[in-house]
């Protein structure tokens, strides 16, 4: 039974110095406990940030602990009378080719919504995201230009498509062809931009004529200070995530306060947790759009517990198209 543990803390960008696979022994459930075969481990940016030693929402990884976080696994040891072997459920756990967990701090994956690593992409974690951050803090109108930075992973791919379905001209940001192709040739994108190949703040001023009403970021740094010029009167900031500058020790981030003042905007940041008590809400637009076909997805794969590490090291290159997972196991 292996599992990878947090062995030392980066400084800047993580590597295989920090993550070690050890062998441990497969553990025993007790009463309300259940014994889980790991059959897909989610990697996420967040994680990044809990390998600091530092107070933030979540508490810091643990040295010399497995990491967790998202996984879809199986039972295959029940002491609970709400799961029986077979299972599939989701729940935040260790990163181990088995692990007990307790009974109620796991749910049960509902397959006829889709295939169950969903509930780790579009109608999980970063679906929810999506959704609360754009509807709630973006207030889409439509005929609202909206820019979405990170545009082609788990949580960009959801936002553009939601910003759609309200109606809203979208420009969507991404790091390679293969990602601007997909969001214009497959999610409807009205404007693409590779980040890495264009001059930004050319490519924006020509595809925001009308300036930008709502811009959902993902990453920060340089290309937040782009968009800020652009911000029309009253337009919102979701600031969801800032992943150019997770791997960069103490960085000041982009530079906003003239700009917020001139347009009058508003920027709020979020966690998903902010949103617990309407999960149910997020999660029935989502699968509902999922149905109707309004909301696709793509999910990356990388197969073998072994490379979860390179899955996640992956995030910060640019690796994943949608959703990056780790196929571990099959049922
Ligand atoms: P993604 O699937 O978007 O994967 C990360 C992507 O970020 C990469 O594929 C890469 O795409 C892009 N990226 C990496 N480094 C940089 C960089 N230096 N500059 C610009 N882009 C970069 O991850 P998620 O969808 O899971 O998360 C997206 C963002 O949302 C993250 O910042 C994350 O922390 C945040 N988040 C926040 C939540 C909240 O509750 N507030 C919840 C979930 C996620 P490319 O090829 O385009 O560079």
């Amino acid at each position: 039974n292996r599992e990878i543990q947090l062995i030392k803390r980066p400084e800047s960008t993580p590597n295989h110095d920090h993550l070690k696979i050890l062998n441990t022994d497969t553990p025993q459930p007790e009463e309300e406990e259940v014994l889980l075969k790991t059959l897909y481990v989610s990697v996420d940016p967040y994680m990044r940030g809990r390998m600091n030693d530092v107070k933030s929402y979540v508490e810091p990884f643990k040295l010399h602990e497995p990491i967790s976080g998202g996984v879809v696994a199986q039972v295959s040891d029940s002491k609970s009378s709400d799961f029986e072997k077979g299972d599939i459920v989701t729940g935040n756990l260790q990163w181990k080719e088995y692990v007990v967990s307790k009974a109620n701090s796991l749910r049960k994956v509902d397959p006829t919504l889709g295939p169950v690593t969903t509930s780790l992409g579009v109608l999980g974690m970063p679906g929810l995201t999506a959704y609360f951050g754009l509807t709630d803090i973006g207030q889409p109108k439509q005929g609202e230009t909206l820019v979405v930075s990170g545009a082609a992973g788990a949580v960009g791919s959801a936002v553009v498509q939601i910003g759609k379905i309200y109606g809203c001209r979208v420009v969507g940001i991404a790091g390679t062809e293969e990602k601007t192709r997909y969001l214009s040739e497959e999610l409807d994108v009205d404007v693409t931009i590779n980040y890495k190949q264009q001059n930004v703040k050319n490519a924006l001023e020509e595809a925001c004529p009308q300036g930008v009403d709502i811009y959902f970021d993902n990453v920060g740094g340089d290309i937040a200070d782009t968009v800020y010029p652009l911000l029309n009167k009253f337009a919102r900031i979701v600031q969801c995530g800032a992943i150019s500058s997770y791997n960069i020790p103490n960085d000041q981030g982009p530079r906003l306060q003239m700009h917020l003042i001139k347009s009058s905007a508003l920027i709020k940041g979020f966690t998903i947790g902010d949103y617990q008590d309407r999960f149910k809400e997020g999660f029935d637009h989502l699968s509902t759009w999922l149905k109707e076909g309004k909301l696709t997805y793509k999910e990356t794969f990388q197969e073998g517990f072994e490379n979860i590490p390179d899955a996640f090291f992956g995030l910060f290159t640019g690796e994943n198209l949608g959703k990056q997972l780790v196929k571990v196991a099959n049922p």
